[in-house]
């Protein structure tokens, strides 16, 4: 959510939906039409590799943008279709073209939860997570995918959805981020769904690995992903400052702490600022810093502990 000025954000991405960029060598994007205020203009596929490639998130259920990205890679064979997480701006597209070229679907696994559903939380409208989804290949954290000319790494980056990968290109520093990163906004986190203690310790290590320049599911590439990275870290840190400061004026609830907090948001994003909210009290709650009366849940009314 762009809700702050403390992140070098970058908004200046005129690619237009459906047109190949050749971005790096070996590396194509191709965005589909899918703008909004949770994605920005769009979900970017891209395509590693030339004459037998790879393509990441081949993104919403989108005829059009399923053929787009087969009109890109005429002539080449799709041997491996890499997912990072199971979102249905990311994933769903993925059935077409597997389809389509046969290639073989990897990806950390269906969709899951960051944590058990509460009580409260059973019956709750549902967050975007594509449920449908399975990769014939279950992919761990640092094992390598190989393909003609490329290799990537994956790196899992838990936090988004508990089942988010990054797949680092080693020997070109590139890193392929999918919604964990990305230049033009912060990154949703909401529970239960995403956690904010799995989300910052896959921003650490981000930092610690060795990979410069970023592509993410939206918006532009992210040159200096580490530096980067670290400005998400610390604007984090400040808005849990801001929860707790405010907390320390007295118990507030949920949509209390967002009007505090998000000054002038854009009101179609108020429910997400919630969950981010919320992720961050679960969190707090944890560390026993705040209190709740039972699951720290998105109606519970929050206070400083002890
Ligand atoms: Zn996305």
């Amino acid at each position: 959510m762009a809700d702050n000025d403390d992140v070098p954000f970058n908004r200046d991405f005129p690619l237009k939906p459906g047109v190949v960029e050749e971005v790096r060598p070996g590396v194509r994007r191709i965005l589909c039409n899918n703008p909004s205020p949770f994605t920005f203009t769009g979900t970017v596929s891209y395509i590693l590799g030339e004459g037998k490639v790879a393509i990441i998130d081949p993104g919403p259920d989108d005829e059009a943008h399923a053929a787009a990205l087969l009109k890109a890679v005429r002539g080449e064979t799709v041997t491996h279709i890499l997912v990072t997480h199971t979102h249905r701006d990311h994933s769903p597209n993925t059935a077409r073209l597997k389809a389509a070229t046969g290639a073989t679907v990897y990806a950390e696994g269906p969709h899951r939860a960051s944590r058990p559903r509460y009580e409260s939380e059973k019956i709750s409208s549902e967050s975007g997570a594509d449920r449908e989804f399975k990769p014939d290949i279950r992919v761990s954290d640092g094992e390598t995918i190989e393909g003609a000319g490329w290799a990537v790494q994956a790196v899992a980056t838990p936090g988004h959805t508990a089942n988010h990968l990054a797949f680092a290109w080693r020997e070109r520093g590139i890193c392929f981020v999918g919604d964990h990163v990305m230049g033009w906004s912060t990154s949703i986190v909401a529970p239960p769904d995403g956690s904010m203690v799995d989300y910052m310790a896959s921003l650490q290590r981000l930092t610690q690995r060795d990979e410069d320049l970023y592509f993410s599911g939206h918006g532009p590439e992210i040159p200096e992903g580490p530096r980067y990275v670290r400005f998400l870290i610390r604007h984090r840190q400040a808005r849990e400052a801001s929860i707790l400061h405010r907390l320390a004026k007295g118990k507030a609830d949920i949509p209390t702490l967002v009007r505090a907090i998000y000054i002038g948001i854009d009101p179609r994003l108020i429910g997400a600022a919630g969950y981010s909210v919320l992720a961050h009290l679960e969190d707090l709650v944890a560390r026993g810093i705040v209190a709740t009366d039972g699951d720290p849940v998105i109606g519970g009314t929050y206070r400083m502990a002890g």
